[in-house]
């Protein structure tokens, strides 16, 4: 999964970043309405945090200009404490959620996290995938009731999988959940990230691959 930061004060910006890294997301920051626009029209995100003081340009208008184009992503807005009013406008405006300055970042993730669940139509961290075992807050993943030990990418692309557990998802989206502008990758890397995790999942589910569409996480029943 991946999230794109705009924020223009680089201090917040980057701890943000690091704790979506730490927590197993891309992240890519930029500090500007312009640079966010450039970034979300070339690139797929799954979610943006977008701070409403921003210079020039506020992320509120940003906001408006991302839904007035349609794009649904969802959105999380930083606001001011004291400014109810961003806040609600903000909400009709179309921001999914909010958190207010300051905030404690681990408390945003846990947001980010139920955020993007709610858009993939997951409705709770704990998953159960026929004999897989996922917990995405924790980033535990169990085989048949045997815990796995992931790598941070195998775990990226197994947490796409998983939110799109039955459905095909395609090798860009699997690429964009474990790269961002600051790793280059390839699509045979995401092959092989692909064939790790097969080994490990063992016949606890199947990673089917779809020819020409991408990648499918079956359970192992076969049906
Ligand atoms: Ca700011």
């Amino acid at each position: 999964m991946r999230v794109l930061v705009v924020e223009d004060d680089p201090l917040v910006g980057d701890a943000v970043r690091q704790a979506l890294l730490a927590t197993g997301f891309a992240a890519d920051l930029v500090s500007s309405a312009e640079s966010a626009r450039t970034a979300l029209a070339t690139e797929s995100f799954d979610l943006a945090i977008l701070d409403i003081g921003l210079p020039r340009e506020s992320g509120i208008a940003l906001l408006q200009g991302l839904r007035s184009r349609g794009k649904t992503l969802p959105v999380l807005m930083l606001t001011a404490r004291d400014s109810v009013s961003d806040r609600v406008t903000a909400l009709d405006l179309g921001a999914d959620d909010y958190v207010t300055k300051p905030f404690e970042v681990p408390e945003l993730v846990a947001r980010c996290r139920a955020l993007i669940r709610r858009a993939n139509a997951v409705a709770s961290a704990r998953v159960v995938f026929g004999k897989l075992q996922v917990d995405m807050a924790h980033r535990e993943v169990s085989a048949a009731g045997k815990p796995l030990s992931l790598t941070q990418r195998e775990w990226a692309i197994l947490e796409c999988l998983v939110l799109n557990a039955g459905r095909v998802v395609s090798k860009d989206k699997l690429m964009s959940a474990v790269a961002d502008w600051s790793t280059d990758l390839t699509p045979n890397a995401v092959e092989q990230y692909v064939s790790r995790l097969r080994g490990k999942l063992g016949d606890a589910a199947q990673i089917r691959a779809v020819r020409g569409m991408g990648y499918r996480l079956d359970d192992s029943s076969g049906a």
